[in-house]
């Protein structure tokens, strides 16, 4: 099946859904509907460097419960970096901005952002703005990279597990990203997984600095050691499983249960639990139904912290054009 004319290839591009549904919100899943894998995936063939590598991780986050790794530092340095590189880097720079121009902003800051969400491990930024896109494009229906209507272990974390042809070489998925692309910048994070060693890297700094903490604090081989290794698995490898379930949250269980504000096409809802931990993202369904609003609460009880940092880089200047949801604009053009 050719795709290739119907996947928007630019930011500007949304499809804008939807009435709102007036009064109550409707609650519960009511999908009832069963998805074949998507077509660019069959015949099924096991990606294993990637299925390795996230089993590997998991078992690295694992060493969080041998007590010679904990320490207060480590642990609080994972809290802080879960808002810097998930909610800076992923939500902000690679979901709000890159894929779907909710803001502008000057090209150093752009490009801050997406270093920032390369150093959750989520792939680079043109393949995850691909993969974004057709899930838009396609949301819930077999071509969708990750519907949980074919199942709620597949849209969380099997479709990483397979080789999806769309998405497996920068020339597959080239054609959806080509506003990212004319950037040198981001052509060359594809270039000899680029991305990939940056995360390596900002691992190895987080035990540098750990060690140099460590030396600081205790003037010690031993207390220097442990205290790289309490950062590097707190700060690097808790974080980012953490925050990969978080992500894969979003397109799992707020495809599955939650309320919604619209009638999107999809199957797309709101999910407090989701949003708590995602910091806003969970709020899906609105997210649907506007994709280039900046801010996916759109209700006042819709608390979406995402949305108010983007908001202070606005009060500062730092960001501009910021795209807010139409309900918003109604309600102050109605007093
Ligand atoms: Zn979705
Ligand atoms: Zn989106």
């Amino acid at each position: 099946m050719s795709i290739e004319n119907d996947v928007p290839d630019s930011a500007e591009s949304e499809t804008i859904v939807e009435e709102p549904i007036s009064g109550t919100n409707e609650t519960g899943s009511v999908h009832s509907r069963q998805l074949a894998i998507p077509k660019s995936v069959q015949p099924i063939k096991i990606d294993q460097h990637q299925l390795i590598f996230i089993v590997f991780l998991h078992i690295l986050a694992l060493l969080a419960f041998i007590p010679w790794f904990y320490s207060l530092t480590g642990f609080l340095t994972g809290i802080v970096s879960i808002f810097v590189f998930a909610m800076m880097g992923i939500n902000i720079g690679y979901h709000r901005l890159l894929t779907h121009g909710g803001f502008s902003c000057p090209k150093w800051f752009e490009h801050t952002l997406a270093l920032l969400g390369l150093c959750m491990l989520q792939g680079s930024p043109a393949r995850w703005v691909a993969i974004h896109r057709l899930h838009h494009k396609y949301s819930d229906e077999q071509a969708d990279p990750h519907s949980p209507f074919v199942s709620a272990y597949w849209g969380h974390i099997g479709w990483l597990f397979v080789r999806n042809r769309e998405f497996y070489e920068v020339n597959n998925f080239e054609r959806y990203v080509r506003d990212l692309l004319r950037d040198p910048f981001y052509l060359m994070l594809e270039q000899n997984l680029l991305w990939f060693w940056i995360y390596c890297l900002h691992a190895l700094l987080f035990f540098a600095g750990g060690y140099a903490l460590g030396w600081y604090e205790t003037g010690t081989l031993d207390g220097s050691v442990q205290m790289g290794f309490s950062l590097l698995v707190w700060g690097v490898f808790v974080r980012t499983i953490f925050v990969w379930h978080c992500t894969w949250a979003v397109n799992s269980f707020s495809h599955l249960w939650g309320y919604q504000n619209y009638k999107t096409s999809d199957n797309s809802r709101n999910n407090w639990l989701v949003s708590l931990f995602a910091h806003g993202e969970g709020w899906h369904n609105n997210h649907h139904a506007e994709q280039m609003s900046a801010s996916h609460g759109h209700l006042w009880y819709e608390f979406d912290l995402t949305w108010w940092v983007i908001w202070s880089l606005e009060k500062v200047g730092l960001v501009k054009n910021v795209v807010r949801p139409r309900c918003w604009k109604a309600y102050q053009e109605s007093r």
